[in-house]
């Protein structure tokens, strides 16, 4: 797949002052919920209703979608109230049943994305299709396992494709349901920056208080669009109820966001500059998580030492982690003053926690 490639193409078409917004429930539920949404979104910046009809679901038993009869209700909602129209597709059946209910925009959910053979099934069955598709994430955090997915459709003719940003599984518990891992979208960026970008907030947050947050550093960071899940009475939702917000809410959060669409070259610089600074802000946050996880093993190691009645200082062992520092540091364009400088900082910070340790044990 060439990074070349000018992958905006359909986005343009929908000749938009800001981020394209595609909204809906998570799950099209009755008729008549689909064309409440849907006539409640009319109102807002949404240009695409979205609703998924087959769900994937962690559990079975669980509410797996209203299946083809969906299809209907979003067509009539297409055409009551003239919003292009989006659903998940994970096999070759749902793609022509979507293609023939011209459903304007499909999606490959994470689950999907993950799998090489549901992915090729999937091409071959859209194959030369003007559909715009559109490919979420997988649910680990392999870029190359991503755009493997999206080259698979590429190579199957299609050429109105993008990208979703729904975050990424950990076992670990975070903030997030799926951790955004901001870093593996901003190379995804740099990689191809004429594929489109739309941030799926929904997903990474999991609850509605952080779904803001979560746009704006996607603005931030120049995103081509959003996907919220969106419904009338989201507390009532059958799927993913804690994590969607009203229509109502969602134009609230459109006009609240900073979206940049001033030109000129002081604008220029200014995005440009609050996009650089947005990349700091990712990449700081890492620094201050990867500290805190250091930390919490050398309180082990703390733990440990008092246990086999150790002494906290170990020279050897520091200069032994000095040294290969200094040589990645030097490897990474960092001065050997400052990487001295900064693990002493680091070091001592770690003798006072395992004194403080052995000081709380004994008091
Ligand atoms: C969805 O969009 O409702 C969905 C199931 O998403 P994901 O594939 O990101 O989990
Ligand atoms: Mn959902």
């Amino acid at each position: 797949m060439t990074n070349k490639k000018d992958f905006k193409n359909w986005l343009k078409a929908f000749n938009l002052e800001h981020p394209l917004v595609i909204a809906g429930p998570c799950s099209a539920e009755t008729e008549e919920q689909v064309l409440t949404i849907a006539h409640q979104l009319k109102d807002t910046d949404t240009s695409v209703m979205r609703a998924g009809i087959w769900k994937p679901r962690t559990k079975p038993g669980n509410f797996e979608g209203v299946g083809q009869i969906g299809l209907n209700w979003l067509k009539r909602a297409k055409e009551e109230t003239g919003l292009k129209i989006a659903t998940e597709v994970a096999n070759k059946t749902h793609v022509e049943l979507a293609l023939e209910a011209d459903v304007d925009i499909l999606w490959i959910g994470a689950r999907s994305t993950v799998s090489p053979f549901i992915v090729q099934d999937i091409a071959d069955a859209l194959q030369g299709t003007d559909k715009i598709v559109l490919v979420k994430n997988p649910v680990n955090p392999d870029l190359p396992l991503w755009l493997g997915a999206v080259e698979r459709l590429h190579k199957a003719d299609i050429n109105n494709l993008g990208v979703i940003h729904r975050g990424f599984s950990t076992y670990e518990k975070t903030r997030y349901r799926n951790n955004p891992e901001w870093q593996i979208a901003i190379d995804l960026q740099t990689e191809f920056p004429d594929l489109p970008l739309i941030l799926d907030p929904s997903h990474i947050a999991g609850k509605r208080d952080i779904i803001f947050d979560v746009c704006q550093t996607a603005l931030d960071l120049n995103y081509d669009g959003l996907m919220v899940e969106t419904h009338h009475t989201p507390d009532k939702a059958w799927s993913d109820a804690a994590q969607q917000i009203t229509p109502k809410a969602l134009e609230q959060m459109t006009i609240d966001l900073r979206i940049r669409k001033e030109h000129g070259e002081a604008a220029e610089f200014k995005n440009k500059l609050n996009t650089l600074r947005t990349k700091i802000d990712v990449v700081d946050h890492q620094i201050i998580t990867h500290l805190g996880k250091r930390m919490k093993i050398v309180d082990d190691i703390g733990r440990l030492k008092k246990k086999n009645n150790v002494a906290i200082l170990q020279s050897k062992r520091w200069n032994e982690i000095l040294e290969r520092m200094i040589q990645e540091g030097r490897d990474n364009g960092l001065s050997e003053d400052f990487v001295v400088s900064f693990f002493k900082e680091i070091h001592q910070e770690s003798i006072a926690h395992q004194h403080k340790l052995l000081a709380d044990n004994e008091a």
